[in-house]
């Protein structure tokens, strides 16, 4: 074949694919952008585990009627202006493209009223092609659906494993940043059953009993932040992590967050492991969630386009940090006071 410039729509499909992988990919994105907007409710609806719909309704600042477009397009974004912002990197979102790349692959309409604002509007793109701003009714915050994920796209849908399998990776993904902002109060339903919520009473205590529920929520121990004196920019590392006890037969319900972002680590999930070194036998697992509170400018977060990597520059005093403040607690446990969940 010649070479060929790709037609926009098909460019665009192609880079959709390095954002939009399943349903659960969509779910982060939208759930990011509720989060970066201050939002302090989320709803989220699923159909067909999340194949036919994804809605997401948020309280958060809401979209302009005037930004509604921009809102779409590609490589816009209210989060960085220029490229040392990124050193800085506070926000989930960044890159500019997780809408425009939905809306390359499903149809998605978006409703949103600016806090504050009289009037909401209303944006739709179906097969990429954006609609008109028109005036609609709308709460404060936004709500973005998105229907019929893939259906233009079936090399993908045919990967997708079953409306179960899909669900269950929606169901963990939410439980991860329920996790990271017990402030939030999260609503899930799959088929209009609800699935999962959380109370939003800003204790990382609560979000774990609806996580993990009673049982094991009572066999976390609290991370204590340590002494910083000698060290006053060493990362703070706080949460829960089981006692020994307490353990899972794999590594997935160890998580961690930085500065608030859910990363996938094997590099910290082995300084966790190794606090339990000698305590857990060889095939059990503790259940941890890690806080690590760091200066962003030791973070590169723009590893990849979903950004559950990422790179520390010191990365040894992460690992050292996070092994220290796991064992301090399982070695302090017994003399603590009996830990009951905040109901
Ligand atoms: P990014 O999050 O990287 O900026 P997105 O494509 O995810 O890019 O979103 C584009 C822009 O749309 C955001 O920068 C933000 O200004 C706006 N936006 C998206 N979702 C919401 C929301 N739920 N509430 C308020 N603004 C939103
Ligand atoms: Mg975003």
């Amino acid at each position: 074949m010649p070479i060929r410039q790709l037609a926009p729509d098909v460019a665009a499909k192609i880079a959709a694919g390095e954002v939009v992988e399943r349903p659960a990919s969509v779910v982060k994105e939208l759930i990011e952008n509720s989060i970066d907007a201050g939002a302090t409710q989320i709803r989220v609806d699923l159909l067909h585990g999340g194949l036919q719909l994804i809605r997401i309704t948020d309280n958060g600042s809401g979209i302009s009627l005037e930004e509604l477009p921009l809102a779409l397009a590609r490589h816009a974004t209210s989060k960085v202006a220029q490229i040392d912002d990124l050193e800085q990197i506070r926000s989930l979102g960044f890159r500019g493209e997780a809408l425009a790349s939905i809306a390359a692959v499903a149809e998605v309409t978006l409703v949103s009223r600016q806090r504050g604002a009289e009037q909401g509007g209303q944006i739709g793109a179906l097969s990429g092609q954006v609609t008109e701003v028109t005036r609609a009714a709308s709460p404060e915050g936004t709500t973005i659906t998105v229907r019929n994920l893939f259906s233009a796209v079936p090399a993908r849908l045919k990967f997708l494993k079953s409306r179960t399998t899909e669900i269950s990776h929606c169901h963990h993904l939410l439980e991860q940043y329920a996790l990271a902002y017990p402030e939030i109060r999260f609503n899930v339903f799959s088929e209009g059953k609800q699935i999962f919520s959380t109370p939003g009473d800003g204790q990382l205590s609560s979000v774990l009993v609806a996580v993990y529920g009673l049982q094991i929520a009572e066999q976390m121990v609290p991370l204590s932040p340590g002494d910083r004196t000698e060290d006053s920019d060493a990362p703070i590392v706080t949460g829960y992590t089981s006692r020994p006890t307490c353990y899972k037969s794999t590594r997935q319900h160890i998580s961690f967050f930085v500065n608030r972002r859910w990363v996938l680590s094997r590099m910290l999930t082995t300084a966790v492991e190794g606090a339990y070194h000698s305590l857990l036998l060889t095939g059990r697992h503790p259940i941890a969630v890690i806080n690590i509170d760091m200066d962003p400018s030791l973070l590169d977060v723009n590893v990849h386009p979903a950004k559950t990597e990422i790179r520390f520059l010191k990365e040894r005093r992460v690992f050292a940090a996070v092994l220290r403040a796991v064992r301090a607690a399982l070695l302090e446990e017994p003399e603590m006071p009996e830990w009951k969940p905040k109901q």
